[in-house]
């Protein structure tokens, strides 16, 4: 058995990174300014889309958003129940009813039918998701939703390419910074979107509704006697977490890299194990995976996924669940009737998938490890 504990992951902090939050701390200048807006830019620059919002998470884009499209009672909002629960949440605090739409049961993925079977004539907006890093069909998705509003949920998604260009490189996307998510700011997130007004009304909206900030108002010499348009959120970043992020967004290139190294060796040594299933690639169109998570299923008579994530932290090995699907959710089964049998590929995946250790300071060794430990707990050699 493995000596030392293997977590499923771990944010990859390097003296560069830390070198940059520290000249945060002494510049006199910590919550969001100068750092921010580069850091704005470099996303801007790397996804190719044209206006950048940093944000306090991703979560808060999605609030904001809903808000800024007045996305409230009779709406509908076309998102999968494989998806982090917080888009979810957000969608009913706005009022609005969320409309779930099955994944394709090997990739995880919202298929462009399957959209379209659920767009009414309520639908206001389509949240999909690029689950664990791969490309969903974004011309498929925009074609079928026509007019509607597609703000693609991009959180796995900072190194994804779709036929040859980044996730979020047009329209409208959000991204994760996460503790867990490949380039981390501890807690962020940020909006781009090629639309200057619509990114100028998040401004706002993540700023008390003022339309500026304390850093435009010293430094950009702007009314210091700016007044509340409406009423709005306080979701900025800090500058020290800009920093991490901007220092992280350097070698994007180098942290994916390894990432799909390791999952290329996980597919490799996992293939004569046919009780664990990883995610399987969309076929049909050119893309570059992000690599976020690597995914696999637990199908064996032996043990079910739970058994299955304890035996293998009894064996040193830590996994993680994303995602445990929303439409099962308490609130959301007790509060919202949804039942099960609703969305079956995205249940039978909530009931087996697992995420196996993934992150660019892992060995290869490491994979060779986790791969032993899984023989050992389903009783192979
Ligand atoms: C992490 C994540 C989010 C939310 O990101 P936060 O920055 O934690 O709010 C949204 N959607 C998906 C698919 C995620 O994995």
């Amino acid at each position: 058995m493995r000596k030392d504990f293997l977590p499923f992951t771990r944010p990859a902090i390097n003296e560069s990174d830390i070198q940059a939050v520290t000249e945060v701390l002494r510049s006199g200048w910590i919550t969001n300014g100068p750092v921010n807006a580069a850091f704005e830019k470099a996303v801007c620059d790397f996804t190719g889309n044209s206006h950048g919002v940093a944000l306090s998470s991703a979560t808060a884009a999605m609030h904001l958003l809903l808000k800024a499209m007045k996305i409230g009672p009779g709406d509908e909002v076309i998102t999968p129940s494989m998806t982090w629960v917080s888009i979810v949440n957000m969608i009913v605090l706005a009022g609005a009813k969320p409309v779930f739409v099955d994944v394709d049961r090997e990739t995880l993925l919202v298929t462009p039918e399957a959209i379209a079977a659920a767009i009414t004539p309520h639908t206001r907006l389509i949240v999909p998701v690029h689950f664990a890093g791969a490309a969903l069909d974004l011309d498929g998705i925009r074609r079928v939703a026509g007019s509607i509003p597609v703000v693609e949920d991009a959180a796995h998604a900072l190194g994804t390419w779709y036929k040859g260009r980044h996730i979020g490189s047009t329209g409208t996307a959000i991204y994760s910074f996460h503790a867990i998510k490949n380039v981390t700011t501890g807690e962020g997130g940020m909006l781009v979107t090629d639309d200057k007004a619509f990114a100028d009304s998040i401004r706002a909206w993540k700023f008390h509704g003022i339309g500026m900030d304390a850093f435009d108002r010293q430094n950009r010499g702007r009314s210091p006697q700016a007044e509340v348009l409406f009423p709005g959120f306080k979701y900025n970043l800090t500058d020290i977490c800009a920093a991490l992020g901007l220092s992280q967004l350097n070698r994007i290139v180098n942290i994916n890299t390894k990432r799909r190294e390791l999952a290329m060796l996980y597919r490799h040594e996992l293939a004569d194990i046919p009780e664990i299933r990883p995610l399987a690639d969309p076929q049909g169109y050119d893309f570059r995976h992000a690599w976020h998570l690597f995914v696999v299923r637990v199908d064996s008579p032996k043990m079910g996924r739970d058994e299955f994530m304890t035996a293998l932290k009894a064996e040193n090995i830590g996994t993680g669940l994303h995602f445990r699907c929303a439409h099962l959710q308490k609130y959301y089964r007790e509060e919202m009737g949804f039942r099960p049998g609703m969305l079956p590929a995205t249940e039978y995946n909530s009931d087996h998938i697992c995420s196996l250790p993934l992150f660019p300071d892992m060995d290869f060794e490491d994979v060779i490890d986790v791969v032993k430990a899984i023989k050992t707990v389903l009783g192979r050699k």
